[in-house]
């Protein structure tokens, strides 16, 4: 039987499945609700399995001219001295390159490998959810009927809530700037202060440009009304690059981060893939590799399980949980760690902090 899939969603999960579904052979409607004029902002970094899941996609000969590769993590205290670096060529020697590049180009790379095949500014409103069937009904009003539905819809995700699969992402308490910056101090390696309950990343995205990831935990506080002069207030004291990086800073985008648990990602014929199912605050870079690897997965379990749809979401489900769960728990022993006073946590990470941080990514090296 020729299955009817729909892919909710067209950020990076949804083109990455609706790739993933192409090569095994579906032809999956993808729609999203935003026009096709929306170019994402800020950088994005990759790690070595993203790029090792991007090759699976056959993605990764488009990506390879993008960007910056990243060799080295150079971890610094908020005076710029040195706490650790991480080999990260090393860390991911025959998994992948880790690179940082622009959004818009992933995205661009990302539609290029579903042709196009977009259907913008057209969102899933319902969705009543049967046994071997959902139906949909779209923000233009018209109606359709999938054997297979795939909400890779954002951590605020519609399917998510529709489909009774769980609620509102839980908020990290974490405030997250990020700026694209020209101009700035030449920066070879992916490069980040640690500051109290708060640190300054930045990397070499390609040319001569920085991205910098700015975060702060601060629950309670509101969005500062001016994000630069925040920024310039709060980390001008910083040492190492900090400093000429602000100074040639422009525009700041800021976003708060969130958490998605739930007990299950499918009912019926409805699955979740990509932040909908397992969104973490992104301190260890993992979002776009955790997205590009259920892409993978899932295709693969619908190429052995053509006639059971279920059987197939509940072998993608039982293969991703773990992986995804790690994530989850690494990022939080890392903000964990990051929260420490830095009286106490700089010698600990002078001491053993390649260790710890090593430790994080020993699973994700692991093949899928
Ligand atoms: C501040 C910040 C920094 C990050 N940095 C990194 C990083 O460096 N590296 C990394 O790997 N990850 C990073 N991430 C995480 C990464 O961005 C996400 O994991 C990834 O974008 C998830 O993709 P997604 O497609 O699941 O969700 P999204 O990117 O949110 O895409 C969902 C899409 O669905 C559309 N949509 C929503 N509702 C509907 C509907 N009802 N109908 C139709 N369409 C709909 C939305 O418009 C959107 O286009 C970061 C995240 C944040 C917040």
């Amino acid at each position: 039987m020729r299955l009817r899939i729909l892919v909710v969603g067209a950020g990076i999960a949804g083109l990455a499945v609706a790739r993933s579904l192409r090569l095994a052979g579906y032809r999956p409607d993808v729609v999203e609700a935003l026009p096709a004029s929306t170019v994402p902002g800020a950088g994005i970094y990759l790690p070595g399995n993203a790029a090792r899941a991007l090759r699976q996609l056959g993605l990764d000969a488009p990506l390879r001219p993008l960007g910056d590769l990243i060799f080295r993590q150079v971890f610094l205290d908020s005076r710029g001295r040195g706490l650790f670096e991480m080999d990260v060529a090393g860390l991911w020697a025959g998994v992948g390159e880790s690179r940082a590049l622009s959004r818009a180009d992933l995205q661009q790379v990302l539609l290029t490998g579903v042709g196009g095949e977009v259907r913008y500014e057209t969102g899933v409103r319902d969705l009543e959810v049967f046994d071997s069937a959902a139906k949909v009904e779209f923000s233009d009003g018209g109606v359709a009927e999938y054997d297979l539905v795939v909400g890779a819809d954002g951590r605020r995700s519609t399917i998510r809530a529709k489909s009774g699969l769980g609620g509102p992402a839980v908020p990290t308490g974490q405030i997250v700037y990020r700026s694209v910056v020209a101009g700035g101090p030449p920066l070879s390696d992916w490069t980040a202060l640690l500051g109290r309950r708060s640190s300054f990343v930045a990397m070499p995205m390609g040319g001569r440009k920085q991205y910098c990831y700015i975060d702060e935990t601060a629950p309670d506080a509101p969005n500062p009304a001016d994000p630069l002069a925040h920024l310039r207030d709060q980390f001008g004291a910083f040492g190492g690059p900090v400093p000429a990086i602000l100074d040639a800073m422009e525009t700041v985008s800021v976003a708060r981060t969130d958490e998605v648990v739930l007990d299950t990602w499918s009912r019926g014929p409805v699955v979740l893939v990509g932040d909908a199912a397992h969104a973490t605050a992104p301190t260890l870079a993992q979002g776009a590799a955790m997205s590009f690897e259920d892409a993978v997965v899932l295709a693969d379990e619908l190429r052995k399980s053509p006639e059971d749809v279920g059987a197939a979401l509940r072998a993608y489900e039982n293969r991703r949980r773990p992986r995804c769960g790690e994530v989850r728990d690494r990022t939080r022993e890392r903000d964990r760690t990051r929260d420490v006073p830095p009286a106490l946590r700089d010698p600990m990470l002078r001491r053993r902090g390649l260790r710890i941080f090593a430790e994080h990514y020993r699973e994700l090296v692991q093949p899928l």
